[in-house]
């Protein structure tokens, strides 16, 4: 039914349709954590972040049907991956009761579906309890839509997948965003349609070959590039230094002079970690030494970029009027060597920039140094957002209608 245009990310959101008296079909992200051995939420944070959603659709007189996929039951009912205990956690926080269906498109959700009156909530069983799901099967996909009259998506952590309930429906549905979607859309979309400039990109973390596709998309839309982490290193190898025992992708190394002669051909600053802080072992315990980041000694592995890398780093960040940050610039884990994340996360906080987190470890490094509240966006999607700065085209955000 609403296939929107592939490449805008300027979509309707639950405002711009009436809602009031129809069944809505609301696609959540409820994928959370569970004690294994007690069964219980052990993070309430994605069903919480779902109320603004369904509190609003709930107050404009819709019904609402809720679903969600949770973990990986690989296609089959089996009861340790059902949504029962998160249909309890909602409304508990909802203050109403949330109709737990015992399946997902069978004669259970179906008829409660039907009967489901304007205000009130459902919750259907995990979405992956049919393989159709991650298929997208048009057949269980029109089943999933038949319930109702609007699809509205929430779950930017699964858009970049084209899944029945995160695409197949919107062939059988007029689809829009929630608003947690609407705000992934509006920040991130934003930032690489029309930055703010400079626009900074900070990429760090284990490997180049993950982040490939975001740099080189970047290359066209950035001013400066900032490279971290453990991926710093095969680009000092390739410029023929010595890494001793750091992290290296030599099957990259190619793509990676590919990419130093591309940003000088654009224009583009590309800011290497000119020194490092090396250990012998990876671990906690190991002396940490500071060295030149292509000088560094046989038997030693760099775990986090150095003074002189933070203080280049940082006046760049400082500069930014858009940063965008996807991976730690060290083994943040380890407290010897997590002082290079600290300093970037927090000029990335200081600045005056509009400063966008990918999800994943760098969302994590940033809650560890308490700055979450200084950041302009931290993305719930770490796939999703890493998919979105590449440029790809996400299919649960293209099948949304155009704005
Ligand atoms: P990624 O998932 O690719 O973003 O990588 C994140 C991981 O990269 C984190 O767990 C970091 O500990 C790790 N990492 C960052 N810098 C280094 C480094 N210099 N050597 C080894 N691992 C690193």
């Amino acid at each position: 039914m609403s296939t929107g245009n592939a490449t805008s990310y300027d979509k309707k959101s639950v405002k711009d349709v009436e809602v009031k008296g129809k069944k809505v079909l609301l696609r959540c992200d409820f994928n959370v954590p569970l004690d294994k051995e007690t069964g219980e939420i052990t993070d309430e944070g994605r069903i919480v972040a779902a109320l603004p959603t369904i509190n609003y659709l709930l107050e404009q007189g819709a019904a609402v049907i809720a679903c969600s996929h949770f973990g990986r039951p690989k296609g089959e009912f089996r009861s340790e991956f059902s949504l029962a205990p998160v249909a309890v956690c909602l409304a508990k926080h909802l203050g109403k009761p949330v109709k737990m269906a015992k399946d997902v498109i069978g004669s259970d959700a179906v008829s409660l579906a039907k009967g489901l009156q304007p205000g009130e909530i459902m919750l259907i069983e995990n979405t992956r309890f049919h393989k159709e799901e991650e298929k997208n099967d048009p057949e269980f996909a029109k089943k999933l839509a038949d319930m109702a009259d609007i699809f509205v998506s929430d779950a930017f952590g699964s858009v970049h997948r084209a899944h029945a309930s995160t695409e197949g429906v919107s062939h059988y549905l007029p689809a829009v965003s929630g608003f947690l979607l609407k705000k992934e859309l509006d920040h991130i979309g934003g930032a690489i349609s029309a930055p703010k400039r400079p626009l900074v990109a900070i990429l760090g973390g284990a490997k180049v070959s993950d982040k490939l596709g975001v740099i080189n998309n970047l290359m066209k839309i950035a001013d400066s590039i900032i490279i971290g982490g453990g991926m710093a290193y095969t680009f000092f190898k390739a410029q023929g230094g010595r890494i001793g025992n750091s992290l290296c992708e030599d099957n990259e190394i190619e793509n990676v002079l590919k990419m130093l002669e591309n940003a000088k051909t654009r224009g583009v600053k590309l800011l290497l970690p000119v020194d490092s802080i090396a250990g012998s072992e990876f671990s906690n315990n190991t002396e940490p030494k500071t060295v030149l980041s292509n000088e560094i000694p046989d038997g030693m592995m760099a775990l986090d970029i150095g003074p002189k890398a933070v203080e280049a780093f940082v006046n760049e960040i400082i500069a930014a009027k858009t940063v965008v940050w996807n991976g730690p610039m060290g083994v943040f884990e380890f407290s010897k060597f997590a002082e290079g994340t600290k300093a970037v996360a927090n000029a990335v906080a200081q600045s005056h920039a509009i400063s966008i987190i990918g999800g994943g470890d760098s969302a994590a490094a940033v809650r560890k140094f308490g700055l979450e509240d200084k950041i302009t966006h931290i993305s719930t999607g770490g796939g999703a957002s890493l998919e979105f700065m590449e440029g790809k085209i996400l299919p649960g955000i293209a099948c949304l209608l155009d704005a």
